[in-house]
């Protein structure tokens, strides 16, 4: 399967995004973050995935005006946060992002999470956004099926995107091929469990057959799938080592027990329970 670092995916309106970039979540606004996302692009990363709730949106934008690699060759996501959420919210929240990233048009915008009492009006911004042309495309985040049933009935515009937690320990086979059904690209967050699974016995068995590490394999196995992914690092070598995929296949057969080691294992907060969950 030849996929490369730019490949991207087709998305319903055309717009075409990167299958493969670097999440900034918990990345220090500042030095640190702005290393990370130098380092990407000159490991030949197209896609940074950041949020207003990161607080790292101005150094994001700084890196992306120093990096030498022109606007137009990368793909930037950002997020509408809970409390920013309503129609107005969202639109004035919008302008707060896209003047932190210092960018006239941002590729993706996603609502963060599925605020029940709001979601539905921050839809309606989204679309207005989209329709304005202040982004290239609209999409969720932590949204499950009844959410997305709930915005297809009454939207203008529908989702692009799903972005959710996803990896072998939690693959998301029943959410992922509704999302197919219904043209949404699925992208995983938290594609390394944030590293709370190295260590498995048969994902470094598999690794070492190919000369490669846990972290190589568990990408490849989701981009092998046409599953979106934006691991996070801040460390030169990592982001690096994590790019470093583009070079190996994994067999279907490998491909298939990885998908064995589902488990329905989340190792961050259920969207089914939203209305209990509290953020820091
Ligand atoms: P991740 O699964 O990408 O894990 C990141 C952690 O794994 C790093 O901090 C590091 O400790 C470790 N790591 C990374 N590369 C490694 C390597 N090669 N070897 C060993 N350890 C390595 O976790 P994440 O940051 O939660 O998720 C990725 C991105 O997804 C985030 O940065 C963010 O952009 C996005 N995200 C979105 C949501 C959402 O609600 N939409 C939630 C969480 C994360």
């Amino acid at each position: 399967m030849t996929i490369a670092i730019d490949s991207t995916t087709t998305l319903k309106n055309g717009v075409e995004m990167p299958r493969f970039g670097l999440g900034v979540y918990k990345s220090e606004a500042g030095e640190e973050v702005e290393t990370a996302v130098k380092t990407a692009i000159q490991t030949g990363y197209r896609m940074i995935d950041t949020a207003s709730f990161y607080k790292n949106e101005e150094s994001v934008g700084k890196a992306i005006r120093e990096s030498g690699v022109s606007r137009d060759d990368l793909f930037i996501t950002t997020k509408v946060w809970n409390d920013e959420q309503g129609y107005d919210e969202t639109k004035e929240a919008f302008e707060r992002s896209r003047s932190r990233l210092g960018l006239e048009v941002i590729d993706l915008y996603l609502i963060h999470w599925p605020v029940t009492e709001t979601f539905e009006d921050t839809w309606r911004a989204m679309e207005t956004l989209y329709e304005e042309g202040k982004v290239r495309a609209i999409g969720v985040s932590n949204f499950h099926k009844q959410h997305i049933e709930t915005l297809m009935q009454t939207c203008r515009v529908e989702p692009m995107v799903n972005q959710v937690e996803l990896h072998p320990w939690l693959s998301q086979k029943d959410l992922h091929h509704y999302c197919q059904t219904k043209g949404i690209q699925i992208e995983a967050w938290s594609p390394l469990a944030r590293g709370g699974k190295f260590g498995d016995p048969f994902m470094k068995e598999i690794a070492g057959r190919h000369g490669k590490t846990e972290a190589q394999v568990i990408l490849r196995w989701m981009l092998q799938k046409e599953i979106v992914t934006i691991p996070k690092s801040v460390t030169v070598s990592r982001i690096q080592e994590n790019a470093d995929l583009f070079d190996f296949d994994l067999s279907s057969e490998e491909v298939s027990a990885i998908d064995q080691l589902d488990a329905n294992e989340r190792i961050g907060k259920n969207p089914d329970y939203i209305d209990e969950l509290t953020f820091e």
